[in-house]
């Protein structure tokens, strides 16, 4: 074969593996995590004097390696240490149009329900009864409720599967709680007003993973078996939140 040839089969031929093996490698979804607090207000002070955003933010990078392994693409809304307000939260994820946002926080309750003490020079707070589990927020006002429901189900669905209860005390007939249940079994509020849900207009979820004023709760949480449990419930729901809002939008094109 003469050389300019086999240059030109050679060439096309690596042209044509390049576009097979370009089709093949579908695009990734894209998931933004929002790390809960900033490093100067770090949210709820857990019964171990750590600050919730110290928990939010070593879930987040677990949660970050789990999902790259399933193939997804994440962003983050802050890197530790970086502060970030919640108003520029939801802006960077309608500037993004990630497939899903979903925003990791550690829970509290009202000081009601607190005993408080000191521990290494910092006051902090224990539950006086257990109050135990995790819990999921939605907001109405955000501009794809309906996928955003899905997520929420199917975050439900997969962390009370590993026999973790929804904790119900946001429920609850009293001052700084008083939410709407949407699911009950699922653990899954109404919070109209809260900005991250609110002001994106993607699929949107917040996620309280556990309760860090209760001893049990916090000793579940920190358990790095438990966290790999909860973490790979919250992979296989945001795999399945994809399938989900794939076939209800060629559903609605059909029609
Ligand atoms: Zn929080």
């Amino acid at each position: 074969m003469p050389r300019a040839v086999l240059l030109c089969v050679l060439l096309l031929s690596g042209c044509i593996w390049n576009y097979a093996a370009f089709a093949a490698d579908a695009p990734k979804p894209v998931i933004l995590l929002d790390p809960g607090h900033n490093p100067l207000n770090g949210g709820a002070i857990s019964i171990r004097g750590i600050y919730e955003v110290d928990y939010n933010d070593r879930f987040a990078a677990r949660l970050t390696e789990a999902l790259q392994k399933a193939a997804f693409h994440v962003e983050l809304t802050r890197q530790p240490g970086q502060s970030i307000p919640l108003k520029a939260r939801a802006e960077l994820a309608n500037s993004l149009k990630p497939d899903l946002f979903l925003s990791l926080h550690h829970d509290s309750a009202q000081l009601i329900y607190l005993d408080k003490f000191t521990l290494n020079e910092k006051t902090v707070y224990r539950t006086k009864k257990k109050i135990a589990g995790y819990s999921i927020f939605v907001s109405r006002d955000n501009a794809q409720f309906n996928h955003s429901w899905l997520f929420a189900q199917q975050l439900g669905k997969h962390l009370s599967e590993l026999g973790r209860q929804p904790t119900l005390h946001h429920a609850e007939n009293i001052p700084g709680e008083n939410r709407e249940l949407l699911d009950e079994k699922l653990g899954i509020y109404r919070f109209d007003e809260l900005v991250v849900l609110k002001n994106t207009k993607i699929p949107a979820v917040l996620l309280e993973i556990g309760v860090i004023v209760d001893e049990d709760d916090e000793a579940y949480i920190s358990s790095r078996k438990n966290q790999e449990m909860m973490i790979q419930a919250i992979v296989e729901a945001s795999k399945m939140t994809m399938e989900g809002m794939k076939q209800s939008d060629q559903e609605q094109h059909m029609h």
